[in-house]
């Protein structure tokens, strides 16, 4: 996901801002400095409301990701967007309880914010007016964020909430994605439909610029819908095959004791291949990548053994030859990695690689099956 930069990790969990973030924290606080420009106090208020309202959207998801932690969904980044945030989860849920809880969470704590500075609107109202007033504005926002959220459209949060019950209910996980997707992508078209009314049609007093935003945000739902539905499609293709059908045991192996130059010329060259089990007479040893190359100057290759730069067999990550496919991609993601070898016995019978996965995937797709 480009266009973002780092925050910072808090729990553990990288946060990312999208670059739309910034125009909304100028429109909020310029709409609420509106009434007058001229005064310090009003553009103060503005500058801590947008502040409050993206600690709101942090906490919100905060949320979601300690309780998918406590259920074991480890989340790797969240990215926080116009209206939410997107987390970048190395695994589903393995269960529609979990699931359920985690999808939950997060409108919940939005509704407990907005129940908050209720109270503070009704403990300052008769005296603090401008802090009376941005209490209101934060209570009303954080209670349209659970509620937008739990439109029932995968993947927010309240598609989620949907398929979780139809998975309870089915016992489908599959199906129940294809659903809860294809509904998201109906909410999605619906706000287009909707934006575009308004635009022409001005119901209810709205102008052209709410039914342009309402237009934004069906497309930017039916975009999230369509990938995760992609997304669905290809895990579902990696189930129900274990390593040993999906791993290559054609796979090039280098002595140890050759030096970084011998393996360039000696095998980069001539085959191409970027990654290389280095072995002896005693069995594998380790794997060597492109990264661990490029990690040598070039005038000292010359001088490298492969045995100082690769990386050792009891460091690596390693697969069962009967472990399913679909779990050695989401170690491979929860590792950044793009290769694991697979060991059988105390040898390494194979090498799995994301390629290997991936031409996989292409290959059932075409064939359509
Ligand atoms: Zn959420």
């Amino acid at each position: 996901m480009g266009n973002a930069f780092n925050l910072g990790k808090l729990f553990g969990i990288q946060f990312r801002l999208h670059y739309t973030w910034f125009i909304i924290f100028v429109l909020v606080t310029v709409s609420l400095v509106y009434p007058d420009w001229s005064s310090p106090l009003y553009w103060a208020m503005g500058i801590v409301t947008s502040l409050l309202f993206f600690t709101s959207i942090l906490a919100h998801e905060l949320a979601h990701s300690l309780v998918g932690r406590a259920n074991n969904i480890p989340i790797k980044s969240i990215t926080l967007f116009v209206f939410g945030g997107v987390a970048q989860m190395t695994r589903e849920a393995r269960s529609a309880g979990a699931e359920l809880k985690m999808a939950v969470a997060g409108p919940a704590c939005s509704l407990v914010i907005s129940s908050l500075f209720y109270l503070v609107f009704l403990f300052t109202k008769d005296a603090v007016a401008p802090v009376a007033d941005m209490a209101f504005w934060l209570f009303i926002i954080n209670a349209a964020l659970a509620a937008f959220n739990l439109i029932p459209g995968f993947p927010l949060d309240g598609g989620r909430v949907f398929r979780s019950i139809l998975w309870q209910v089915t016992g489908n996980y599959k199906r129940s994605t294809r659903i809860a997707t294809r509904v998201g992508q109906g909410v999605g078209y619906s706000f287009i439909l909707g934006g575009i009314l308004i635009v022409f049609l001005h119901p209810f007093g709205l102008d052209w610029f709410s039914g342009l935003w309402l237009v934004f945000i069906g497309w930017f739902l039916e975009n999230a819908a369509s990938a995760s539905y992609r997304q669905a499609q290809w895990r579902g293709a990696l189930q129900g095959f274990t390593a040993s059908q999906v791993m290559t045991s054609d796979y090039p192996v280098v002595p140890l004791s050759i030096t970084v130059s011998q393996l360039v010329q000696g095998y980069i060259f001539t085959s191409g291949r970027g990654c290389f089990l280095v072995a002896d007479e005693d069995g594998v040893r380790g794997i060597l990548t492109l990264p661990n190359i490029k990690s040598v100057s070039q005038p000292n290759w010359g001088v490298t053994q492969v045995r100082e730069i690769m990386t050792p067999v009891d460091k690596l990550k390693i697969a069962h030859p009967d472990q399913d496919a679909l779990s050695i991609l989401e170690q491979m993601d929860e590792s950044s990695i793009n290769q694991m070898p697979v060991v059988s016995g105390g040898r390494v019978i194979g090498l799995i690689t994301r390629d290997n996965l991936i031409r996989l995937l292409r290959t059932r797709a075409e064939l359509g099956i």
